[in-house]
């Protein structure tokens, strides 16, 4: 661990982190703050109340005490834990009422954000402080000129999603926002993307999600982020050369990922997983070497009965071993009962285990696990490359046609489970399916996901790429907080 990071006159420096509620922005953060802590910053991460009461629940036997760093604390690192109100009550489900949440959080978690943070600054007067946000958030640039703090923004998402919606006016001009849903076309015209389909655009680009949300919440960030003086991208530098080099033009960009493997940090005594974890190590420990196919669409997009009951029935026929991930709620509008029938479980027998949560991470990792049948979140791709192990790709929404895009046709380490974006059938699952598992995935798409695997992990080596961007990144923050200060 390096000296306590101190400011001129002997203060200290200190990070705010705020994050958006979900599980594929949390893990990064947690990440990032122990690795910031490690560099000898203080750090106060900030949660959601509502989310740490999620945490508790998972984790603490409902206790509503427990504060979350206290390991890493007593390993030395100076990380404080705080919560703060959003704008609704505990009780009110934010996840099956996506759009109303955000809508109310776009309009009134701001002023919430601004005081609290104002009241953090003023009452450690002896540090100087900077601003770690979510660049998902429409208040950073406001509340860090507000205060005089060096405004930090993670980005946990590809680099060519960054760079797509920071154009956002010129696909506009172009004429490819909002894009047709069935017009395909070639765009070439974005700084730093060779080339990309309107079809693997992000799913809010699309004419049918003009007035959703999404398309309204990421226009107004990117506003905003364009003012943040440091973006941090969880990707990394030889992953996407030419979207990061073309951001440079415009920002102070640093390539810092994947922030899950981050090297010597004690993310272990730090609780992240929004749901309690079943293991599963014994029944892997039962199969055969890369026999197994794990299934799961992650913790935030919901499907339908209908696409999962394809699903069921596609892996029942196919005759493969796999592991499905459905947490509860996937289905987003309160029905529980996510499965077909008491005949698939009595189908799948031995061969199929479901689950409501695991430790991704862990599983992927598993000798037995040989494919993953994933949405595309970006955490999850880079844990699969993590691992080494080829995808079958189904985007559900948002950034996930993006990272399909980049898994299929430009690193060539997955496939995907449909041609059609969106339609399923099991006849077509279950054939897919088969032959990925049984042999026939390419020897090229294995040879590129070892390949990518080598890659990703000499990143966080110690002068691996994105060790390197981490403390010029560091050097550069410090030297920016001491000419604000
Ligand atoms: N995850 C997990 N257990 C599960 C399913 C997912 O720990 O059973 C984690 C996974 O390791 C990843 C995150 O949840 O870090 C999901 O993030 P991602 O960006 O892949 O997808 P999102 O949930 O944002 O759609």
């Amino acid at each position: 661990m390096r000296n306590i990071s101190m400011g001129e006159r002997g203060r200290k420096v200190h990070g705010i982190m705020i994050c958006v509620p979900y599980q594929g922005h949390l893990n990064p953060f947690v990440s990032l703050a122990l690795k910031l802590a490690s560099k000898g910053f203080a750090i106060t991460f900030v949660h959601l109340e509502f989310l740490y009461r999620k945490l508790c629940d998972a984790h603490h036997a409902n206790k509503t005490d427990v504060d979350l760093f206290s390991g890493a604390r007593e390993l030395g690192l100076d990380i404080r834990f705080t919560t703060m109100a959003d704008c609704f009550p505990l009780e009110f489900d934010r996840d099956a009422n996506f759009p109303e949440y955000w809508d109310t959080m776009v309009r009134d978690f701001p002023a919430l954000a601004d005081e609290f943070v104002g009241n953090i600054v003023s009452s450690e007067p002896d540090m100087l402080h900077f601003l770690v946000a979510d660049t998902v958030y429409n208040w950073p640039a406001a509340v860090a000129h507000k205060y005089n703090l060096v405004n930090v923004s993670l980005w946990t998402q590809p680099a060519l999603v960054y760079c797509l919606a920071y154009h956002w006016d010129l696909l506009e001009q172009n004429g490819h926002f909002p894009c047709k849903d069935d017009v395909p076309e070639e765009i070439k015209y974005v700084p730093g993307v060779e080339s990309i389909n309107t079809k693997d655009l992000m799913h809010y680009l699309k004419e049918s999600q003009f007035a959703s949300v999404a398309n309204r919440l990421t226009r107004l960030i990117f506003e905003q982020a364009k003012m943040a003086d440091f973006v941090l991208q969880n990707t990394v530098e030889e992953l996407e050369p030419q979207t990061l080099a073309a951001l440079h033009k415009y920002l102070p960009n640093y390539a810092i990922g994947p922030l899950n493997f981050s090297k010597n940090l004690p993310t272990n005594t730090v609780t992240t997983s929004l749901w309690s974890e079943s293991d599963c190590t014994d029944w892997l420990g039962s199969k055969p070497p890369a026999s197994v196919l794990y299934v799961s669409f992650g913790s935030f997009v919901h499907t339908n009965k209908q696409v999962l009951e394809e699903l069921a029935y596609g892996l029942v026929l196919s005759g493969v071993n796999f592991i499905w991930v459905i947490r509860q709620g996937i289905l987003g509008d309160g029905d529980t009962n996510a499965l077909p029938s008491d005949s698939f479980q009595d189908a799948i027998q031995e061969r199929g285990l479901i689950l409501g949560w695991c430790d991704q991470i862990k599983v992927l990792s598993n000798p037995a696990v040989g494919g993953f049948l994933t949405h595309g979140g970006w955490n999850s791709t880079l844990e699969s490359m993590w691992s080494g192990v080829p995808m079958i790709c189904y985007p559900i929404g948002f950034d996930q046609p993006c990272n399909r895009k980049l898994v299929v046709d430009d690193w060539e380490i997955g496939v995907n489970l449909c041609e059609d974006y969106g339609s399923v059938d099991r006849e077509q699952v279950a054939h897919k399916i088969k032959s990925f598992m049984n042999g026939g995935v390419s020897d090229k798409l294995k040879e590129n996901a070892s390949r990518l695997r080598q890659l990703v992990h000499n990143a966080v080596e110690i002068d691996g790429s994105s060790e390197i961007n981490f403390d010029r990144f560091v050097k550069d923050l410090e030297a920016k907080i001491h000419a604000q200060n």
